[in-house]
């Protein structure tokens, strides 16, 4: 059997993003944890598969230092430095302080920019002040996904409402601290259209309080509710048009607005017709890196015609894949 080294993080990559209007180097790092709270008390979120596949119960403090140990022998020029868990740095059951202190002590050293992902019930003035003690500039992202308080409890079971998310970046604001908001783009029992909106909606409803939103479009990742959907041929993945047209649409004000991808291309992550994936993909990656709307100005497909249909009839289907057989003329 296939045996996790409980000290060795999940996995380490680069990637660009922007920074105070600058093209900068980011460096990413999945850390193995003993998994998110929520997850373990309710099963989770609708979409969240991480806890599936990179938690483990009996990973220590210890294991959590060396993993970022290693992570940090891949830092070079990097600006940004980015802490995905599978829950919450700032939960104490999942990272414990002292792992905690030791990952915003060296960022902090470094003079970088600190990303972490925190539910709102563990953030308050103590672990900010002293988590901006230890690294100057911090970015705390929290999974709102969506501003509707019904979307986010009945659609996706997050368990915390919109007043939790606007109580938790104000405190986190008033300290010096940044937010990124993460808003889900096609939570399940939605329609495409209805998704839409609801992004759009939530864009501007966040907004005040985000230095950065991304639309995170749902990939159907194994053991979760929206697999067992997706099994049953009840969810398809959200379209890149829709992403593109919320991205288009949307007023987030000061905020920097970004869509991050994931399994995009393939049936179980956003997806066009197959022919127009990746020239759709590449521009709204060039959107992210520009924030220029003119990126996402990609050339007419067929599909297109196929996904405004869609966004008309989908709420007469039985099931999500319908309209599409319908259109695609399979009986
Ligand atoms: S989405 Fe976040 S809060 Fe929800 S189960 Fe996954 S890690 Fe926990
Ligand atoms: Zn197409």
């Amino acid at each position: 059997m296939h045996r996790v080294r409980r000290d060795r993080p999940a996995s380490i990559w680069t990637e660009e993003e922007l920074l105070d209007g600058k093209r900068v180097l980011a460096l990413a790092v999945v850390l193995r944890t003993s998994g998110c709270s929520w997850w373990k008390r309710t099963g989770g979120c609708a979409m969240c598969g991480y806890n599936a596949s990179s938690s483990y119960p009996e990973i220590s403090e210890e294991d959590i230092v060396k993993q970022f140990e290693i992570a940090w022998q891949s830092f070079a020029s990097h600006s940004i430095v980015k802490i995905y868990t599978s829950g919450s740095f700032l939960d104490d059951a999942e990272v414990p302080a002292n792992a905690r202190d030791s990952i915003l002590s060296k960022a902090g050293e470094a003079g970088v920019r600190l990303l972490f992902e925190s539910r709102p019930e563990f953030v308050d003035k103590g672990v900010i002040s002293r988590s901006l003690e230890l690294c100057g500039d911090i970015e705390l992202a929290i999974g709102l996904e969506s501003a509707n308080d019904s979307v986010r409890e009945e659609s996706i079971r997050k368990g915390f409402s919109f007043g939790d998310y606007v109580r938790a970046s104000e405190t986190a604001i008033s300290l010096g601290a940044g937010i990124r908001t993460y808003l889900l783009l096609k939570p399940p029992y939605l329609t495409e259209e209805e998704s839409i909106s609801d992004a759009v909606s939530s864009i501007s409803e966040a907004s005040e309080y985000s230095r950065v939103i991304s639309i995170n479009p749902v990939n159907v990742q194994k053991r979760t509710v929206v697999d067992r959907l997706y099994r049953k041929g009840a969810f398809r993945s959200p379209w890149l048009w829709s992403i593109i047209r919320v991205l288009k649409s949307a007023d987030a004000g000061d905020a920097m607005l970004i869509s991050s991808l994931v399994g995009a291309g393939s049936n179980r992550g956003p997806h066009n017709c197959g022919s127009c994936d990746r020239v759709a993909v590449q521009a709204i990656e060039a959107f992210n890196l520009t924030q220029d709307k003119a990126k996402l100005d990609v050339p007419f497909c067929e599909c297109m015609d196929r996904w405004e249909r869609n966004l008309s009839v989908e709420k007469f289907a039985i099931s999500a894949g319908d309209h599409e057989n319908y259109f695609s003329g399979i009986p």
